[in-house]
């Protein structure tokens, strides 16, 4: 199986296209690149704070934010915690870049639905006076592993697989882009202000 972009061996897919470890690299750098600059989330000057809950989701977030905003003038400060949605950070810093990823998305949007909840976290989100990010919201859960073991980088495995995730997964075998699509219509659906 060769790379769809270089031709070099590939050893990893997304959707159905195969590519080798450096483009699979360069694409999820690009598609966080791509959200953060059309969200304009990140500024000069901004004091950032990384939420690391030990999961290849933060670790990943700390290697491609040192990676993107090598020439912007900003700060990043990480702090260990277990992360859940609701919880109130106390920091001086503007914006928090919380471990959250599509699958997070998918999961969390169809558990609002479920309850017939609003999806007020749906999403970057405003929250006790601070920018949440979710600098993953594009990138897969199974993408978010291969990444990090591609960068050989330590993480804390998680075995949790929520219903919703577990009913995902199955469809994303014969349709590889659901997660996708699901993720885009969700952004959608919070551009159009359905959710108030
Ligand atoms: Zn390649």
């Amino acid at each position: 199986m060769k790379c769809i972009k270089c031709s070099n061996k590939a050893d990893y897919k997304i959707g159905t296209n195969p590519f080798c470890s450096q483009c699979f690299l360069l694409i999820i750098e690009k598609r966080v690149r791509k959200e953060l600059r059309k969200k304009k989330l990140i500024k000069k000057n901004d004091k950032i704070l990384v939420l690391d809950d030990d999961s290849h989701k933060s670790k990943n977030t700390i290697i491609l934010l040192e990676s993107i905003l090598k020439d912007l003038p900003c700060s990043i400060k990480i702090k260990r915690t277990n992360y859940f949605l609701t919880q109130k950070i106390k920091t001086d810093c503007n914006k928090i870049i919380i471990p959250w990823n599509l699958d997070d998305e998918c999961e969390y949007f169809f558990k609002c639905l479920f309850n017939k909840k609003n999806p007020e976290f749906i999403g970057h989100f405003l929250f006790n006076g601070k920018k949440h990010i979710k600098l993953l919201i594009d990138v897969t859960e199974k993408e978010s592993i291969t990444f990090a073991k591609i960068k050989s980088i330590d993480f804390k495995k998680s075995n949790k697989k929520s219903m919703v995730n577990n009913f995902l997964d199955k469809i994303s075998k014969n349709h590889p882009e659901t997660k996708y699509s699901l993720g885009k219509c969700i952004k959608t659906l919070k551009n159009l202000n359905v959710f108030i």
